[in-house]
């Protein structure tokens, strides 16, 4: 193209293109090509040979000429019957549970509307906000990362939101809220709370046996970080009024034929994810561990597949940036002046991964 229609295309875009929408960024994902890649907490294992031929040949009668499930009918069955959901709790799915995200906003969000979360958390939240035109409170958590509720609570008085946010475990401070203090933000809530599952499977905790005491509590569940990233599944459990109202803001076939039939694929299978867990978690207590020994860091507990550790007496982008040189990549938290001061999140990797980064961490922090 010319000069002169780059110029012009510009000028359109900076007349049609919303101002809240031009001031977004696109969600940065960073190249990780032949990297030890612990940045986005994903499961580090695959399947065994066997499940992959059986997963292989149900694919196979799959027609892809027609239109899915709108409502993953097989799927929701498998869900309830794995146990994730209560029987008296609506479902609806999304393309992970980012989508479902979108789809609260796109109901309860908008203009002269208020989301709620304690920050720092999941970034998708405020971003969501900012593309559906809601705005986003984030309340400050303690330096600790435990959960102010007193300013939480006074937050909701002040500003009505139409949705709290909290993840449980919280991503990226890896540790799970006072449960009393969620169950009292619930109860002095108008709008809706959503518990933010997406680490349940590395924690044990959840708020689902609640569904039945609050009509304003809706779980978030998400596959992708007991294994299934590339798949693109989460889940939304709560009161049928409100799962109704979302039904109408959501694509009509938003889940994939397979999607749903790998989902229920590897829920049949869903020891083998708990095997993989269990490794994780073995590396988890046996990574941290290590990094408690480094005198230059704080390590924070964990109730995730991932560990934040501070750099207190360490330049963390320089720590970060070492590791990036040597072709691991974890993720740089660091914003001066914040919560999250000097602050590295990483994954937790296969045993020999996770060997390589905290042998290289040890070499950085002592530079
Ligand atoms: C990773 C993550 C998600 C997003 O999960 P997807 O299903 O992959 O979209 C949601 N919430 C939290 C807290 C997460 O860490």
């Amino acid at each position: 193209m010319s000069d002169q229609s780059d110029r012009s295309a510009d000028d359109r875009v900076t007349a049609w293109v919303r101002g809240a929408v031009r001031s977004m960024e696109t969600y940065p994902v960073a190249e990780a090509q032949g990297m030890i890649k612990l940045d986005a907490m994903e499961n580090p294992y695959q399947w065994p040979d066997e499940m992959v031929k059986t997963w292989t040949e149900r694919l196979y009668p799959l027609e892809l000429n027609r239109y899915p499930d709108p409502y993953a009918g097989k799927l929701l069955h498998r869900i309830r019957k794995a146990g994730l959901v209560p029987d008296d709790a609506s479902v609806i799915f999304g393309n992970g549970s980012d989508e479902l995200i979108q789809i609260v906003m796109l109901a309860v969000g908008g203009h002269g509307r208020t989301v709620l979360a304690p920050v720092p958390t999941f970034v998708m939240y405020e971003a969501i906000a900012a593309m559906t035109g809601t705005r986003f409170v984030g309340i400050p958590l303690r330096g600790d990362f435990t959960l102010d509720i007193d300013a939480l609570l006074a937050g909701v008085r002040e500003h009505d939101p139409a949705a709290v946010f909290v993840a449980y475990p919280n991503n990226p401070t890896a540790n799970l809220f006072d449960r009393d203090a969620i169950l009292a933000l619930i109860s002095e809530t108008r709008g809706l709370v959503v518990i933010d599952e997406a680490y349940h499977i590395f924690s044990d905790a959840t708020f689902v046996d609640q569904l039945a005491r609050f009509d304003n509590l809706l779980i978030l569940r998400t596959l992708s970080k007991m294994g299934l990233a590339g798949l693109r599944l989460g889940y939304l459990a709560g009161a049928v009024q409100w799962l109704e109202q979302f039904h109408k803001v959501r694509l009509p076939y938003n889940i994939n034929v397979v999607t749903q039939a790998t989902a229920d694929f590897a829920l049949r299978h869903y020891d083998v994810f708990q095997d993989q867990v269990t490794r994780i978690l073995r590396e988890r207590a046996r990574v941290l561990k290590i990094l408690d020994s480094l005198e230059q860091l704080t390590t924070y507990p964990s109730d995730t597949n991932f560990v934040i550790f501070r750099c207190d007496q360490c330049d963390a982008d320089a720590i970060f940036a070492g590791l990036l040189q040597n072709e691991i990549l974890i993720k740089n938290l660091n914003q001066p002046g914040t919560l999250l001061q000097g602050c590295l999140r990483s994954t937790v990797g296969k045993p020999h991964e996770n060997e390589t980064l905290l042998n290289m961490l040890s070499l950085l922090v002592n530079q």
